[in-house]
């Protein structure tokens, strides 16, 4: 089921989608960088609404979350598409826009939320923002039927779309991942943004951290310890996730040595409170 989408404008010869700062123009029949809002008949619609293409009951600090609801478990679904392209993502089958999908209703993910012990649901796997009309109807319903919302997102979204997300989501995990030249290079994004989005949800509710640490790319001392500075400035009270990276999808480069993780983890310590290591044996 194609939606009408949210946050977009008319332009000459088709439409501009103003949901995250791409910004993406769009002629009849094109579709945005994320793959999955389309310019049809002069409108823009959501290509994601109603499906979903991955689904679990997993531990809340899975996600990770490891300081709201310590011991819960949460319902967690993920659909297609993501406005980043990086190069090592452990996702990557969800941004195909043909990856196999389900079509779902709200009643039955509402229903599924209370399953197994569930708290309620973790929007994940895949950029849960592309599909934000479906993202901020459940999360209304979710909210009526007394259960969590929880959100994993890169943070890149304009502030206007957050702003009306923002009172039905309970906890967020936020990717802050590179310097401004590495984001734009590798995952057409920009931290100024990201770090916009860390302070906006860490004014309204809870909020953690990741950094997916990759050799050359953030483990770099002045790169790391520039990015602890300005994440600390935000609040260094945020829990931090230093999560190990290992090749994936076009990224060859190797597994970050534990060395590595150790002296990122020793950086991060000057800066925030709460620092934990993941993705690895300690
Ligand atoms: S949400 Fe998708 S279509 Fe809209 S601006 Fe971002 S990448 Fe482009």
């Amino acid at each position: 089921m194609a939606t009408k989408a949210l946050y977009w404008e008319r332009v000459e010869g088709g439409v501009r989608c103003k949901l995250c700062p791409h910004h993406c123009r769009l002629n009849e029949g094109q579709r945005g960088i994320c793959g999955v809002r389309q310019c049809l008949d002069g409108e823009l619609l959501s290509l994601s609404d109603g499906y979903i293409t991955s689904w679990g009951y997993d531990p809340i600090e899975k996600k990770p979350l490891t300081h709201f609801r310590e011991g819960s478990v949460i319902f967690s679904i993920g659909g297609q598409g993501c406005n980043f392209h990086c190069d090592f993502c452990q996702n990557h089958r969800l941004l195909s826009v043909d990856v196999p999908r389900r079509p779902v209703s709200d009643e039955e993910l509402v229903e599924a939320a209370t399953a197994h012990g569930s708290i309620g649901i973790a929007y994940t796997y895949n950029e849960p923002l592309v599909n934000y009309e479906m993202v901020l109807r459940l999360a209304k319903k979710m909210r009526e039927a007394g259960l969590i919302n929880v959100v994993v997102s890169n943070g890149y979204i304009e502030l206007e779309p957050l702003h009306e997300l923002l009172p039905y989501v309970d906890a967020w995990n936020i990717d802050y991942k590179f310097n401004d030249p590495i984001y734009r290079s590798v995952s057409g994004g920009g931290e100024e943004v990201v770090l916009r989005t860390i302070s906006e949800v860490s004014a309204a509710s809870h909020v953690e951290v990741t950094t997916l640490l990759i050799p050359g790319r953030n483990t770099q001392g002045e790169v790391f310890q520039g990015m602890m500075e300005r994440l600390s400035t935000i609040d260094e009270e945020i829990p931090l996730h230093l999560s190990r990276y290992y090749p994936a999808y076009r990224c060859s480069l190797p597994a970050t040595p534990h060395e590595d993780m150790f002296r990122c983890y020793q950086i991060a310590k000057k800066y925030m409170k709460t620092v934990e290591l993941g993705n690895m044996p300690l």
